[in-house]
């Protein structure tokens, strides 16, 4: 249906603009440079035929394929964003592309011996055969998430082409700043106005998850006291000494490097200390709120306990919520699921259904009243110089989209 070198051009248009977020910036898009290419979309949208495009002062580009049946059938979205992740260089990305990739190494860079291995990275096994699209070592890709992008343009591009596919109307959403978790953060969910949508932000095909962790972020703040070591008998706080005590008494297997599937975790991402006072970050992540909430309820009892101990208050713990669980948000609108994963039954794919150990703008958006699973965009490795998407894994993803447009639009509203 959609031509390899089609897609292939259309991605490579897209990677080839930098578009690297940044956490330390506080406007919207966080990097001047995000508007290049979201000025671009916003232009490619109206040239294929889109509707309603529009792009708004925070540089979110919306657009509308309008219905082509009768009935009244629901409004479906499809999201993605378009700034890679400030983890590694966004610039100068020069794609490579290997056709029929026969299952060995491949050299992405010569000179700096920089080789993309299926010894390393297993998933490369799936696709012999195919055309992959890499870096050449020295940048990422950005298939995360243009490829998402590249996608969800090239299905409305099919759909307009070919009108025989029935639809309802179709909503279509890029954003700025989804790698520094801002990107559902000035998403207009009333002006976008569909009854649900779907992420094209997940990796392998197959993908399909509407559940992810649920996230807290805290920050414990030890007090200690300085006095010259020589006279410090009974007078000397060492606040270093009392962090310690703090990250000892968590579950030591609770952490990232002990824990997979819906096993959740406490992980210590930074100590700054001195004497005087000590800092230690951490992130909290469960699947079950019940047991979020109780992973919470620990650190505060350790504080609690600890102060006691010392007499004073020494540690301050403040917790903050990052983001929820969608789960709760889809449960009750599970055919939004039963949809996607019929659609890729149909187009011959099998699903992949798991729980995200991480979060999704889509987690955010289902809190924001609009219901979004997230679906594969078919690239592998993100944020890093391995990075690589299979073209026939964007033809699916292409596919998926036009598919789930189809069957929505064969039950009407209840
Ligand atoms: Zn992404």
């Amino acid at each position: 249906m959609i031509s390899k070198e089609h897609i292939t051009n259309r991605f490579i248009n897209y990677v080839t603009i930098d578009t690297e977020s940044d956490p330390n910036s506080d406007t919207t898009p966080s990097t001047k440079k995000q508007w290049n290419l979201a000025n671009k979309l916003a232009e490619e949208l109206k040239t294929i035929g889109m509707q309603e495009v529009s792009i708004d002062e925070n540089a979110y580009v919306m657009a509308t394929l309008p219905s082509n049946v009768e009935l009244d059938v629901p409004t479906i979205g499809f999201i993605a964003h378009f700034d890679t992740s400030p983890d590694f260089t966004g610039a100068n990305v020069n794609p490579q592309i290997h056709k029929n990739y026969l299952g060995g190494d491949i050299l992405l860079n010569k000179e700096e011996q920089i080789v993309l291995s299926p010894d390393y990275f297993e998933d490369l096994r799936l696709y012999i055969g195919q055309t992959l699209i890499t870096t050449d070592g020295t940048t990422l890709l950005g298939a995360d998430d243009k490829a998402g992008i590249c996608e969800i343009v090239s299905a409305m591009e099919y759909l307009i082409k070919n009108p025989e596919i029935k639809h309802g109307r179709i909503r279509v959403g890029f954003t700025p700043d989804e790698e520094i978790g801002r990107g559902a953060h000035k998403f207009d969910v009333k002006k976008f106005g569909a009854d649900w949508a779907y992420t094209m932000d997940g990796s392998q095909i197959g993908e399909l998850e509407y559940e992810n962790f649920n996230a807290a972020g805290a920050v414990v703040n030890v007090k200690g006291k300085i006095v010259h070591p020589g006279y410090a008998k009974g007078k000397m706080i060492n606040s270093m000494y009392i962090a310690t005590e703090f990250i000892n008494s968590l579950p030591r297997m609770e952490t990232p490097e002990h824990t997979e599937g819906y096993q959740g975790f406490f992980h210590l991402c930074a100590v700054k200390g001195k004497v005087e006072e000590t800092t230690l970050e951490y992130i909290i992540r469960d699947h079950d709120r019940k047991h979020f909430e109780a992973r919470k309820e620990v650190m505060q009892k350790l504080t609690d306990e600890l102060n006691n101990q010392y007499g004073s208050e020494v540690i301050v713990t403040e917790i903050k919520d990052q983001y929820y669980n969608m789960r709760e948000k889809i449960e009750p609108v599970l055919h939004i699921v039963d949809i996607a994963e019929q659609a890729m039954k149909e187009i011959g794919i099998t699903p992949l259904i798991k729980a995200i150990r991480g979060g999704t703008d889509g987690s955010q958006l289902s809190y924001m009243g609009l219901p979004c699973p997230n679906i594969f965009a078919g690239g592998h490795n993100f944020h890093g110089r391995y990075e690589y998407v299979p073209v026939e894994s964007m033809i699916k993803a292409t596919e998926v989209i036009c598919k789930i447009a189809e069957l929505t639009a064969q039950k009407p509203v209840n």
